[in-house]
């Protein structure tokens, strides 16, 4: 039968390397919700759409069709039949997804969106994101929340964008992290059954492991 992985925390955790390999070794498939949060948000500034207008935001929520491909070994994401997948990771996305994903009509969309994609799933599927252990799939088989000092997630976001100033990305993780916890709708937050994994001293390969350990058992 099927099982669903929840994978949430916050930015730099190494979520989605983690989440794409579990699911690879488990031949599960793959949902990354925050290309989805991306996706939209660049619709929203394609089309002229003022991200910190919240009536306009969520009027217009409905427009942009945000299709997902959740093969692990080759994540898609395409808005309106274009592939996003170079357009989400800018800096203006990153900026200004926050403000985006912090409409209710917006969640209310990508929350559905979500699920109907994991009832799809016919082996099962790792969703990564920041509320799927709390609010898009509570019956979750299993549950991991990742963290990590603001200092290693910095640094690893930072390797990343190859050689951008840690100082800057680590003060525009804190601040994204900051907007997503305290949204009032789902916000970023650790289920109550969730397990709680700190990976500031683990390799990859160690937080995989770990992952994939606690699925078997
Ligand atoms: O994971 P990633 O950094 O790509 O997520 C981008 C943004 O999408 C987050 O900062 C957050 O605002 C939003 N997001 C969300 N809920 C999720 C996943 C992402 O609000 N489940």
């Amino acid at each position: 039968e099927s099982v669903i992985v929840a994978i949430d925390g916050p930015s730099g955790t190494g979520k989605s390397s983690t989440s794409k390999a579990v699911a690879a070794k488990l031949g599960l498939s793959y949902l990354d919700t925050g290309a989805q949060y991306r996706a939209i948000t660049w619709w929203m500034i394609s089309n002229g759409v003022d991200v910190h207008d919240t009536e306009a935001v969520a009027n217009a929520a409905s427009k942009p069709v945000i299709v997902s491909g959740t093969d692990p070994a080759r994540p898609t994401i395409t808005v309106d039949g274009a592939d996003a997948s170079g357009p989400i990771r800018t800096e203006e996305v990153t900026s200004k997804v926050s403000a985006v994903s912090a409409v209710p009509e917006v969640r209310a969309l990508i929350t559905e969106l979500q699920r109907t994609i994991a009832r799809g799933a016919e082996t099962g599927i790792v969703v990564e994101g920041r509320d799927i252990g709390t609010t898009v799939l509570p019956d979750a088989d299993l549950k991991i929340f990742l963290t990590a000092s603001p200092e290693a997630r910095a640094a690893r976001r930072s390797g990343e964008l190859k050689g951008a100033d840690v100082t800057a990305t680590k003060e525009a993780l804190v601040k994204r992290d900051a907007a997503d916890s305290s949204r009032k709708t789902s916000p970023l937050a650790k289920a109550d059954d969730a397990v709680e994994v700190d990976t500031t001293e683990l390799t990859l390969d160690q937080v995989i492991e770990c992952v994939v350990t606690l699925v078997d058992e």
